[in-house]
């Protein structure tokens, strides 16, 4: 089969062909159909700092996708071929302590297809049966492809209240796009986005914000303690991993505000701890993936009863030997949210 591949470290990466992965007995073999690219991918193209350490070529990346299923191993009873299916590429190994006390999202042993091992920009992905997700019929096929990034937004939003309060999001590139229609289908008030990209600052007003800010012009913190009647806003979405936007969002946010910090940034960052968390009583939370699978049974009523509306996200759709050129535009920052098909033309 054909397989988009990291062969060497350096930047770039492959189209080879090899061999359709041979089945354990607990696992599933899908086609893929789509597959979407995530940040984490130009990442690994790119081969910076984080990728040589975590990476170890030869690998097939790609971890955003949605697909049919080929085959099933013998001990597989849930899943059957023909089935429509997305899969959560975390796999946890269930016998830490975290995956013992019900948190298998923060697994100590955590290993990610794509990134650890073999992913989904290939004509065929091999995931473990209890990872692979039985997509609604009523989901589109392209909101079914990007249900793993889409689940980072459901696991932000929804990991505290959110109903009736004013909400910044600080980034809104396709992550924090996302958590913008999140939050206004949970019924947030006042939804303020902050954003350093002007096409995205556009495309943040698409997807249901207030108003979107440009922190490089003025003085935002301001704006938007003034427009909260001097209080800042009740919940903060970090979604960018820049430290600016980490340190203006914490300055937007209310004494007793909710803090939930998605964004990775490059290097460690200072916060000032007595000011804006201690004496503020604000509850700061990491947010690492989707709960397993809380976050995926969310996702799917938002998205099965037409809650969200992710249209203005999708605009490229290429087959995977334009790679080259898929990657290219990530980095132009102008691109939405690019999908692959391996198996053949988008139609
Ligand atoms: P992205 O890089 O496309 O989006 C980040 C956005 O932040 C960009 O649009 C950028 O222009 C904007 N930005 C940069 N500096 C800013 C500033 N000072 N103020 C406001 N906005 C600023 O990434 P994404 O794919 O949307 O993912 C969002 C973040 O979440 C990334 O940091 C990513 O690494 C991280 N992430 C975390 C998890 C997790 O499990 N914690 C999972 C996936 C992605
Ligand atoms: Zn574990």
């Amino acid at each position: 089969m054909k397989a988009l591949r990291k062969m060497r470290p350096q930047r770039g990466a492959q189209l080879e062909s090899v061999g359709i992965p041979t089945l354990g007995p607990t696992d599933v073999l899908a086609r893929v159909r789509a597959a979407s690219i995530c940040g984490t991918d130009l990442h690994i193209y790119g081969w910076d700092r984080w990728s040589a350490s975590r990476i170890h070529p030869p690998l097939t990346f790609g971890h955003e996708f949605c697909g049919v299923v080929e085959k099933v191993g013998d001990e597989v009873t849930t899943i059957r071929s023909g089935d429509f299916v997305t899969a959560e590429m975390h796999v946890n190994c269930g016998h830490c302590r975290p995956c013992r006390m019900g948190q298998p999202h923060v697994c100590q042993n955590v290993k990610i297809l794509g990134i650890d091992a073999d992913g989904c920009f290939a004509e065929f992905v091999r995931i473990p049966a209890r990872n692979v997700w039985k997509v609604d019929p009523a989901i589109p096929e392209h909101y079914a492809a990007i249900m793993d990034p889409l689940g980072n937004a459901v696991h932000t939003v929804l990991a505290g209240e959110i109903a009736g309060l004013n909400v910044l999001v600080t980034g809104a590139g396709p992550i924090g796009l996302m958590a913008i229609a999140v939050a206004r289908a949970a019924g947030c008030a006042t939804l303020f986005a902050t954003e350093v990209n002007a096409h995205r600052r556009e495309l943040a007003m698409k997807m249901g914000a207030d108003e979107a800010l440009d922190p490089s012009q003025g003085d935002v913190v301001q704006h938007v303690l003034d427009a909260t009647d001097g209080a800042g806003v009740d919940v903060m979405l970090e979604m960018s991993g820049h430290p600016d936007a980490i340190h203006k969002g914490f300055q937007m946010l209310r004494p007793g505000g909710r803090a939930s910090l998605l964004g990775i940034p490059k290097d460690p960052v200072m916060l000032d701890l007595v000011n804006d968390v201690i004496f503020k009583g604000a509850t700061v939370q990491g947010i690492y993936g989707r709960r397993m699978f809380e976050t995926w049974v969310q996702m799917t009523e938002l998205l099965k009863h037409g809650r969200l509306n992710l249209e203005p996200l999708f605009k490229e759709r290429m087959p995977l030997e334009k790679f080259d050129d898929a990657f290219s535009l990530l980095e132009s920052g102008q691109a939405g949210k690019i999908l692959f098909y391996p198996n053949g033309s988008a139609k």
